[in-house]
């Protein structure tokens, strides 16, 4: 617990550290290459710098508001891109294509994952995983130089709260799911058997993006579902039934 605490200081006496050798380089280049309104992008960078987590250019102009400071989004944005552009931050497009910006610490890597529910990014680094990367691609002849990595999947709260029980409509892109039930009547059950599917298929999730058609695929075959019959389709995941 001391030990904890103690490791918990040191961490932040570094980041400390860290983020004034950040201040001063940002100083120095800024300066150097000529970049105008030098004192207003050192605001935004101050800020940038304790925000410990992914923010895109909207968000950091709202923590920017609510410590008074009021730029113009573009200015902002402009400012994250000129951070980008000299190794201050690091831009991350995860899967909705919104760009996230973090510090880009150097000598620092991290992975990410990425939960597909509520969109809460987490970050991990693994040596032996970064080492295997490395010597499977140079089993290629490849030599890595940057790699990131993304994992996506549902996070301990969401996995808490999951559903047992859901339309397939409401299932997440690349989960598994057992069909339980059917609504609808004897018509939408007709409709699924001639498609060939019945209660208990297992269903891999292949597209699902929150409008339009829903693919999935059972047997290696994919089925293309209309909202409306997703709605009717009830399942649950399927790796708990699989674990039985
Ligand atoms: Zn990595
Ligand atoms: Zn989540
Ligand atoms: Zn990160």
């Amino acid at each position: 617990m001391l030990l904890n605490h103690l490791t918990d200081r040191l961490k932040i006496k570094k980041m400390r550290e860290i983020h004034s050798h950040e201040r001063q380089q940002f100083e120095t280049l800024f300066k150097q290459e000529q970049i105008d309104r030098f004192h207003d992008r050192f605001r935004i960078l101050e800020v940038f710098l304790q925000t410990e987590k992914h923010v895109t250019s909207h968000e950091l102009v709202s923590i920017l508001k609510d410590r008074n400071i009021d730029f113009p989004h573009e200015f902002v944005e402009e400012t994250l891109e000129l951070m980008f552009r000299f190794g201050f931050a690091q831009k991350n497009r995860f899967d909705n294509g919104i760009v996230h910006y973090e510090h880009r610490h150097l000598g620092q890597h991290h992975d990410h994952m990425i939960c597909t529910k509520c969109g809460k990014i987490l970050e991990f680094k693994n040596d032996p995983l970064e080492q295997l990367q490395a010597r499977v691609v140079a089993g290629f002849g490849f030599h890595m130089l940057q790699h990131w990595m993304e994992i996506y999947g549902l996070c301990s709260d969401c996995m808490k709260s999951r559903e047992k029980i859901m339309p397939l409509m409401s299932a997440r892109q690349g989960e598994r799911v057992i069909i339980k039930d059917l609504v609808g009547g004897s018509q939408a059950r007709m409709r699924l058997l001639s498609m060939g599917l019945r209660i208990g298929d297992i269903l891999e999730v292949i597209t699902n993006n929150g409008q339009g058609q829903l693919v999935v695929a059972a047997d290696y075959q994919r089925y293309v579902l209309g909202r409306g019959m997703s709605q009717k389709i009830i399942v649950g995941p399927a790796d708990e039934e699989e674990k039985i």
